[in-house]
């Protein structure tokens, strides 16, 4: 059957498709005749941009009104990566994942049995998406891409040690699930389809 390996496809998909989506998608519709009120087919496709160009969009005038209350004023050609760290600290006080510190008992258990004083932090998932919407937005706006705050060494070293301790603190592994032993696909096995007049 054709079906099994099929199905070894979507997990492998899975990891491509929510960043890359950078175009907005236009949903295929198939011209149902049941709608017969199509008055306007054209302008919900067109109207509505995907949820990363709205996610982005979001997060650059977040990153906008950052800059425009920081003390001492910072405007965004004078953005450097370590008013991005800033940033990035800035919003930790909003963020929602439990981060134990390392003095905590619960360090390292995904599951901890009771609460504990330890901070709410940005989870490190959430800033790699964040960094990389923003890194887009700036070119977008006319940054420059030698000049990107967002795509800064500083800013990936930062990511990096998020990441690592945010994985040994939760007792997580944000190691990439791609390595998962795939079954070894023998191209031989599947012959093509014959097509009946092709028996002569
Ligand atoms: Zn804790």
């Amino acid at each position: 059957m054709d079906l099994v390996s099929q199905a070894n496809n979507p997990s492998y998909e899975n990891h491509l498709i929510p960043n890359i989506a950078t175009s907005p998608t236009t949903p295929t519709t198939p011209t149902t005749p049941s709608t017969a009120t199509s008055s306007s087919p054209s302008s919900t496709s067109s109207t509505t941009p995907s949820r990363y160009e709205n996610q982005k969009r979001r997060d650059w005038n977040t990153f906008c009104q950052y800059l425009r209350n920081h003390r001492p004023p910072l405007s965004l050609p004078m953005c450097s990566g370590a008013h991005v760290l800033e940033f990035l600290r800035y919003l930790d006080q909003f963020g929602k994942t439990k981060v134990h510190n390392q003095t905590c008992p619960f360090f390292g258990l995904p599951n901890p049995p009771a609460p504990c004083p330890c901070p709410l932090r940005q989870a490190w998932g959430s800033l790699d998406a964040l960094i990389g919407r923003l890194r887009a937005a700036y070119e977008e706006h006319g940054g420059r891409p030698e000049a990107n705050p967002f795509g800064a060494r500083a800013v990936r070293l930062y990511l990096r040690e998020v990441r690592d301790f945010q994985a040994k603190a939760r007792g997580v592994s944000y190691e990439k699930k791609r390595k998962r032993p795939k079954p070894k696909m023998n191209t031989s096995n599947t012959p093509p389809p014959v097509p009946p007049n092709a028996s002569s």
